[in-house]
């Protein structure tokens, strides 16, 4: 059954899709078994870090969001916390449209702004939503 491009990343993203190799005769090939889906050990951790929707001005907080593979595992990105970060449905579904874009360094995820923002938040930043993470910063600022 056909579905749309959207519907398929979703999937792609949070779902399970078991791979399966066929020859021509139909003997089975290759059985996919990697996990694309983060365990509850990498959600743990990166509720941890993310504190809720990662989009700066949304207020999702972490037990309603899903995990978003940063670098698509259908192009090869693991599913680790290296990759993942927290977001709510409307944004994992409409992040592209949104313009928001997200990228990790050194495990650390950075966001930029949209353009119809403005130029002055026109730049890669660290976010987070997390209360552990933001009294880090408060006693490392005092
Ligand atoms: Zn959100």
């Amino acid at each position: 059954m056909p579905i749309s491009l959207t519907a398929a990343k979703a999937i792609g993203c949070c779902g399970v899709i078991q791979r399966v190799l066929l020859s021509d005769d139909g003997q089975i090939l290759r059985l996919g078994t990697e996990e694309r889906v983060f365990n509850r050990h990498q959600r743990r951790a990166i509720a941890l870090r993310d504190g809720g929707c990662l989009i700066p001005g949304c207020g999702v907080p972490v037990n309603w969001c899903e995990i978003y593979h940063v670098d698509e595992h259908a192009d090869g990105g693991p599913t680790h916390t290296d990759n993942g970060v927290m977001l709510c449905f409307w944004h994992h579904r409409n992040l592209e449209s949104s313009g928001w874009r997200i990228r990790m360094r050194g495990g650390v995820p950075e966001v930029l702004a949209p353009g119809w923002i403005g130029h002055l938040s026109r730049r890669w930043r660290r976010v987070t939503k997390s209360p552990t993470r933001l009294v880090d910063r408060l006693a490392g600022a005092g």
